[in-house]
């Protein structure tokens, strides 16, 4: 274990230069406290828990102090959002303070996010408010623990900072790690911005960094391409798979490395609505739950554009066009293995279609109708989760057709039914409300909800004693919250 001190920078980005970031010191907040610390995310970087509790912990992540090796950098990039380009991004709040190895020989960005102003804060305030930083903080965490590719969070640093927002709160920072914060948007600045020699050093630098088993490959760019293509359609399966919805699939929200990247108004599905909205600026609903398959698609095609002078728009059309048969293998695959089955057949997308249709028509809660599936043999589990549909005689013809399949799919003991079933379907899920009630008590100076919500999240698939109120639907005022974007 290692103590705050003994961390080993090597600060590859920044070593990019000031054509690719810009050097601005964190600005820091008042009266800094831990609020919340992951310690699956502290032993990344091969830290003891215990210096979480310690005073130059929240002093670090508060913006009062820095390693004297790190090199805390605003990173420049652009993207479109919702559809159009946006020339002028980049870290409007957030800095990397420098990339660290751990004795594992991992590189984590160590990213503090809300750490004031920096060039690129256009009319931002360069501050992030304690309600979006749980939100981020309990979200990667969470999706991590579900096998969901994302962003991690070491910690949430609260204090006395006051922050307008649509009325007056109190400043944050998370400290976020990731293998790398470069996003597609990256790619679009130097491309639209006209600059191909630092595009050809950034995209030098995400290959031998990032993706050095394509550089073996006879095109190593396309076979890089290939790859975020590859990742993006297997990331975005499972989001669907478990009704994530993230809300703003901008390209500057996009990770290269395929996983889930700047949280906003995300959230996890309560009952299964394949329309459903979580950004409540989002009037065309552009990037609704079911939408987020072809944007998936509209995404990486942004990025093909900006690829165009490493790679043949032949082969970026090719490689685009592998993305939506592996998404449909990849979600087909999950959803199998969330109904028990282990085996393939030809109708099993009709399976999941007609399930998802029922429990659509009836507002079924998604992640409780599997994890009850599992809890008994088919034919017990069924006539039980009958009584939430309101269309029966559907749901039992469904029930039919399920029951045959499963039949079909082979002998196994329903202990193993069980084991296997539980161990994909989760029983906790970060639901809005849940979040909600965390916030609240924290924001009145009572961080025990969001350390105890923290810890339920991290084992999503293990039934936890005396935790039964975190596993149920949300009553009639967490249904449909609205959040604000303005985080
Ligand atoms: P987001 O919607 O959070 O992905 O942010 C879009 C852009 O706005 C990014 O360039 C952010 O850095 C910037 N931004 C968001 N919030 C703030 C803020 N409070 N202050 C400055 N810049 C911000
Ligand atoms: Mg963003």
């Amino acid at each position: 274990m290692k103590a705050l001190d003994e961390l080993t920078f090597d600060n590859r980005f920044a070593r990019l230069g000031d054509a690719f970031s810009t050097h601005v010191l964190p600005e820091p907040l008042d009266e800094p406290r831990l609020v919340v610390a992951s310690d699956a995310a502290m032993a990344l970087l091969d830290l003891d828990p215990a210096v979480a509790e310690t005073p130059v912990f929240a002093e670090l992540f508060g913006g009062h102090k820095l390693w004297a090796e790190a090199e805390p950098r605003a990173m420049v990039y652009s993207g479109h959002q919702f559809g159009s380009y946006n020339p002028q991004l980049g870290d409007g709040r957030g800095l990397l303070l420098g990339e660290v190895y751990n004795r594992a020989g991992e590189h984590w960005d160590l990213h503090l996010k809300g750490a004031g102003q920096t060039p690129y804060s256009r009319m931002g305030d360069g501050r992030a408010v304690l309600r979006s930083s749980i939100r981020e903080f309990l979200a990667s965490e969470a999706l991590h623990a579900l096998g969901i590719p994302s962003s991690r969070a070491l910690c949430v640093i609260g204090s006395s900072t006051p922050v307008w927002r649509e009325k007056q709160e109190r400043g944050a920072m998370v400290l976020r790690l990731a293998h790398s914060h470069i996003r597609f948007g990256h790619f679009e600045y130097f491309y639209y911005t006209k600059k191909p020699e630092q595009q050809a050093e950034l995209a030098e630098h995400v290959l031998k960094l990032h993706f050095p088993e394509c550089q073996e490959q006879p095109e190593p760019y396309l076979a890089m391409f290939r790859e975020v293509v590859e990742r993006n359609a297997e990331l975005i399966a499972k989001w669907q798979a478990y009704g994530f919805c993230h809300g703003v699939m901008n390209t500057d929200n996009m990770s290269i490395l395929g996983i889930t990247f700047d949280f906003g108004p995300f959230a996890f599905l309560d009952d299964f609505d394949a329309h459903f909205v979580c950004n409540h600026s989002d009037h065309e609903g552009r990037y609704s739950f079911s939408n987020q398959v072809p944007i998936g698609q509209w995404n990486l095609s942004a990025l093909a554009q900006a690829l165009t002078p490493f790679i043949s728009v032949d082969a970026l059309k090719e490689t685009l066009g592998l993305y939506l048969p592996l998404y449909q293998a990849h979600y087909l695959d999950l959803m199998r293995r969330r109904l028990g089955l282990t085996t393939a057949e030809d109708d099993d997308q009709q399976l999941v279609e007609r399930l998802l249709q029922l429990m659509q028509n009836s507002s079924v809660d998604y992640t409780l109708f599997f994890r009850r599936l599992g809890d008994e043999p088919a034919a017990h589990a069924l006539a039980r989760l009958r009584d939430d549909f309101v269309d029966m005689l559907g749901f039992d013809a469904w029930a039919d057709a399920y029951k045959a399949r499963v039949a079909r799919n082979g002998e196994y003991s329903e202990a193993q039914r069980r084991a296997r079933m539980h161990a994909v379907n989760p029983l906790y899920i970060l639901r809005n409300y849940l979040a909600q009630n965390a916030i609240t008590a924290a924001e009145s100076g009572d961080y025990s909800e969001v350390r105890r919500l923290h810890e339920v999240l991290s084992k999503p698939f293990e039934e936890q004693p005396g935790m039964e109120q975190y596993a149920q639907r949300p009553p009639d005022w967490g249904k449909h919250l609205e959040i604000s974007c303005s985080s």
